[in-house]
């Protein structure tokens, strides 16, 4: 592995760059560049950077007639709050840079969105296609009781969640191993998260980081000045659109665009890419893979010669949704969308990135964006420690005070509420509801934030850097509020 000491590349459209030469590398300098606009302390700077404890593990699994050796980690980024926060993936690619370089990023996604949590992550390095569902079992539980051992996870230690190749199934596995391994622990519902609802999850998790991807574009749709800009009109209505990844991110983030009257032009997958200007409709293009096995050859649409050339389309929005590095120095200068949004974590490279801010385009960063996930799997978290599902105690109470509000307005007014509106109104908050407005109110209020250190300080150049200093200042107030050891 190459040192930090990098070699420089020149590009002819913006000088020399630094390269970076890993992924979390080029995490460290986007937070580099960041930390130039902030004002705390080289040391202070330095911590909030380092990723402070990693574990890697090597574990025996009996698969099939023969033992195999599971290569597997658990990072924990940072601990300026407590428990740790972030998902686990399954996934060949899985190395440890890759771990520490998504554990950093669930560090400042957190502080931007006001998350109480210092940022976690993990991964088994396995493709789990190749598993049955039996051998996921045994090694997502093994996986646990490492985690355990080591004092790695639990309620107000560390809680993982779903992330690439990982579900709601994986994390029940988890959380029954735990609840095993630690009887009569009071919040032990609260060692994982993104759990089914039938084992203490919470309503709206499985879609929340495509509904936030969804919410915090709209937002950033919606200001009239960033839009003429890039020469775009204001809002969702009519926009082209175009997804990378049909997983759980990548289809709600579609079906939301979709629901909005957005158009989505083209859908890429890892086998195909499929393209339609006037337009796809998410749910039946993934009802077409469950019947075919792959998106290729969808009716009506034409079926791309190369996937990745659907990421070189003509459109308003590319929705990056799958994992990192697709948009590097190599086909930056080729994207012509006029937003990127990045769903998946890391999609750009620092070079991308610098690239596209030269061609006028506008990224909204994966460690706001995507943040709608750990969102809710802080409400599933409290709702575990509450012990009580949301709007449980108050839906009646609201529910019956609406009534009484609209027997005054019609008695005052005279005139009656039709019943449509009746039905809105007088209605109490489910669980649902108030886990979607929770996230709809920390994606707007993320994007405000972000926009107003953006557009304040002249010299800081792109919605990334205004993120991450965000995150900084944040951060570094935690650890001024620590106080450092003497
Ligand atoms: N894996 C998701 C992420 O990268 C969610 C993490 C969580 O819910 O803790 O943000």
């Amino acid at each position: 592995m190459l040192t930090s000491d990098q070699v420089t590349t020149n590009h002819p459209a913006q000088g020399p760059v630094k390269k970076p030469y890993s992924f979390f590398h080029n995490v460290e300098m986007w937070f580099d560049k960041a930390a130039r606009f902030t004002k705390w302390e080289k040391g202070i700077l330095e911590q909030i950077k380092a990723c402070n404890a990693v574990y890697r593990m090597r574990f025996p699994v009996k698969i099939g007639d023969h033992i195999e050796v599971i290569e597997a980690y658990r990072v924990q980024h940072s601990h300026h709050k407590l428990p740790c926060k972030g998902g686990i993936r399954y996934s060949e690619e899985v190395n440890q840079d890759e771990v520490m370089a998504l554990a950093a990023l669930m560090t400042y996604k957190c502080a931007i969105v006001n998350v109480p949590f210092g940022g976690a992550k993990g991964g088994i390095r396995i493709n789990p296609k190749k598993y049955s569902v039996y051998e996921l079992e045994k090694i997502t539980r093994r996986y646990t009781s490492e985690l355990i051992k080591k004092n790695f996870i639990g309620p107000g230690i560390d809680v993982p969640a779903p992330d690439y190749g990982t579900g709601e199934r994986e994390m029940s596995w988890i959380l029954d191993t735990y609840l095993s391994l630690k009887p009569g622990e009071l919040d032990g519902l609260g060692c994982v998260t993104g759990k089914p609802v039938s084992q203490g999850g919470v309503r709206g998790r499985k879609e929340a980081t495509g509904r936030g991807v969804f919410y915090g574009l709209r937002e950033v749709l919606s200001h009239k000045e960033d839009m003429k800009r890039l020469g775009l009109e204001p809002g969702v209505e009519g926009k082209t659109v175009i997804v990378q990844g049909l997983g759980n991110v990548g289809y709600h983030t579609a079906k939301f665009f979709y629901e909005a009257g957005a158009k989505i032009i083209c859908l890429i997958e890892w086998d195909a890419a499929i393209y339609n200007p006037r337009g796809l409709n998410p749910d039946e293009v993934v009802k077409f893979r469950e019947e075919t096995g792959s998106i290729k050859n969808f009716p009506g649409a034409q079926t791309l010669r190369r996937n990745t050339d659907g990421l070189e389309l003509e459109c308003d929005i590319l929705i990056p949704a799958a994992l990192e590095n697709v948009i590097d120095a190599e086909n930056a200068p080729r994207i012509k969308a006029r937003i990127i949004g990045e769903a998946a974590n890391g999609p750009l490279t620092v070079e991308a990135d610098e690239i596209l801010l030269k061609k006028n385009v506008l990224v909204v960063p994966d460690v706001f964006l995507n943040a709608g996930g750990v969102t809710v799997s802080y409400f599933e978290w409290l709702k575990n420690l509450q012990h009580v599902r949301y709007g449980r105690i108050e839906k009646r109470f609201t529910a019956n005070m609406n009534h009484l509000i609209l027997e005054q307005i019609e008695k005052n007014t005279g005139k009656p509420v039709d019943d449509a509106h009746r039905r809105l109104i007088e209605h109490g908050p489910d669980e649902i509801d108030l886990v979607n407005s929770g996230l709809e109110e920390t994606m707007i209020e993320a994007v405000q934030e972000i926009r107003e250190i953006w557009h304040s300080h002249k010299d800081i150049p792109d919605m990334r850097t205004a993120a991450f200093v965000s995150a900084i200042n944040k951060i570094g107030e935690a650890y001024a509020q620590l106080g450092i050891f003497p």
